[in-house]
This record gives C-alpha cells, structure tokens and sequence, in this order.
C-alpha cells in the first residue's frame, strides 16, 4: 500500500488509512463478517472525498 499522498483529499486519504488500519486489525474484518465499525468507516471514507 502506498501512502504517498495524491491531490483529491488529505482527508479521504487519512480516512482510507485509518480504514485499512482497522480491517487489517480487527478479527471480524479479517473473516470477512459484516464489521459495524468497518462500514462506519467506509461512509466516513466516502464523505471526506466528496
Ligand atoms: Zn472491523
């Protein structure tokens, strides 16, 4: 994963992290069940691009 920093959004790229931090570290992530927190951080995700 690249964490160089691209010209649509600081914020989405800091809520992608933060995104990909959680699914990697979170044992309902990493088998793929329905996560709440994960989905909470997708729709933040999707907001800050905007
Ligand atoms: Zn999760």
């Amino acid at each position: 994963m690249s964490l160089k920093k691209t010209a649509w959004s600081q914020r989405g790229d800091d809520a992608y992290v933060v995104l990909i931090g959680h699914t990697v570290a979170c044992a309902l992530c990493r088998v793929k069940a329905s996560c709440p927190r994960a989905a909470r951080l997708a729709k933040a995700w999707r907001e800050a691009r905007r």
